[in-house]
């Protein structure tokens, strides 16, 4: 009797059973293990990091006159962290399970210019890029006063270059609008499921935007191939890129500061969870490393997909990384959570964080909408639907009687738990496309 490759890697792999059924699961990784072991793995350090940071920095005067928005925070793009105790209680009501600890949420939805987490990773490459530019050329130096970069010369040096770039949408919009602003000719090929809004938004902006009918994963094909033919542009590898993942990790050291003002205290009697909304996985991956060199063993990452498109925990699970998608075990990575549509993970992303990350589990789209209206009525505070995927993380660790003993979570006093969901998007969503939203998940009960 002949067994198919799929009822092979069911046999291996049980869960995916489940998986293919697009049941909520929950997986909690055996191989997490501490930094000092897994730091190897991952190739880059904290010197890359404090390098990340100390190139915002430089471009902060820039960022704080070309998006006055960012002024008030002398240029630099970062979020509030703030506690949702409603949404806690609303939480543990509706699963039945007690959740100790505080609830916190990482608003990077609401990220000055373009209301993403995809404002950090995506503007920072941008910057990157710009920076070696003119540096190449003689035209700054890293002493200079960088909102110099607004004058008329520089976007007229920057026009001879092009940026591509494929995405669900926020990659896009960030890319975009930072491109645009520095002069640049950007291109973003857009999937199927990317919102009208965020196409119309960046063509007002100036920015190419070429359609696709298919997935994500076709629409970064076509970004590389464009960038192929020509030496003046640059793609930006969503799915390989380290620039893009220390642009994220930057958020560990920010959210280090904010939890010192805030009197939040991370260490082995005051555990930290984080739940992350997962994509290709660099957002989330970037983010998790950052908080990890910031916090060390004492923060606990967990990823969160939709059950329509677990890419990141399939390739971990299976070990197959970015040699399996989740097509081949038949599923659609048809979700509305459109930042998360993604059907195959990084590669980069899964071997280098696979033994940093404590779990991942899924969610449905119901579940997101559901939670997405709860969030608007305990706290009035307004998301896209990807960006609710970290909400269910504290129920589904709660509930994992294994990781709870492992932890000794029963030991630690509730109040000495912070429990962190990390909001990706929603900032910018128009008004007409919020009240969708949220009718949504009053007819999806
Ligand atoms: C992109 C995105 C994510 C996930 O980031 P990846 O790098 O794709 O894993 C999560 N939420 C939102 C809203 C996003 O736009």
């Amino acid at each position: 009797m002949n067994i198919s490759p799929l009822q092979q890697l069911m046999t291996q792999h049980p869960l995916i059973q489940s998986m293919t059924a697009l049941e909520e699961v929950c997986w909690l990784n055996p191989a997490a293990t501490t930094l000092a072991n897994a730091l190897p793995y991952v190739g880059l350090d904290n010197a890359d990091i404090q390098a990340a940071s100390d190139r915002l920095q430089r471009f902060a005067p820039y960022i704080s006159k070309a998006f006055p928005e960012t002024a008030h925070a002398g240029g630099v793009i970062e979020s509030d962290v703030v506690e949702i105790p409603d949404m806690l209680q609303a939480l543990v009501q509706h699963s039945g399970t007690e959740i100790p600890g505080r609830l916190m949420l990482k608003k990077d939805s609401h990220l000055p210019i373009s209301g993403s987490i995809k404002a950090r990773g995506g503007i920072y490459e941008v910057l990157a890029h710009a920076e070696k530019l003119v540096m190449a050329a003689g035209l700054l130096r890293e002493t200079d006063d960088y909102s110099q970069l607004l004058e008329e010369r520089f976007r007229q040096f920057f026009s001879q270059y092009r940026i591509a770039v494929g995405s669900t949408g926020n990659l896009g919009l960030s890319i975009g609008i930072i491109g645009a602003r520095l002069g640049f000719s950007v291109e973003v090929h857009m999937s199927a499921d990317a919102r009208a809004w965020k196409k119309n938004k960046l063509r007002a902006h100036g920015v190419k935007v070429i359609e696709y009918e298919q997935d994500y994963g076709t629409a970064v094909m076509q970004g590389r191939n464009a960038a192929a033919q020509d030496p003046r542009c640059l793609f930006i590898d969503d799915e390989n890129s380290t620039t893009l993942f220390l642009g994220y990790a930057v958020a560990g050291q920010r959210l280090k500061t904010q939890f010192d003002q805030l009197g939040i205290i991370v260490d082995q009697h005051h555990p930290l969870f984080v739940y992350l909304p997962c994509g290709v996985g660099g957002g989330p991956g970037g983010v998790a490393f950052g908080l990890k060199m910031a916090f060390g063993d004492h923060v606990h990452c967990l990823f969160a997909e939709p059950t329509h498109a677990p890419c990141m925990l399939l390739g971990v699970y299976t070990g197959q990384h970015d040699a399996i998608a989740v097509q081949d075990i038949g599923i659609d990575n048809r979700t509305a959570a459109d930042g998360l549509a993604v059907g195959r993970p990084s590669g980069f992303v899964g071997k280098a964080m696979e033994r940093l990350i404590d779990g991942f589990y899924t969610v449905s789209d119901e579940r997101l909408y559901r939670d997405l209206q709860m969030l608007s009525q305990q706290e009035h505070i307004q998301l896209e639907p990807s960006a609710l995927a970290g909400m269910p993380g504290p129920i589904r660790i709660m509930q994992d009687q294994a990781y709870c003993t492992r932890l000794q979570l029963h030991h630690i006093p509730a109040q000495n738990i912070t429990h962190l969901v990390w909001a990706t998007g929603g900032g910018m969503v128009p008004e007409n496309e919020m009240a969708a939203y949220l009718q949504q998940s009053s007819s999806s009960g």
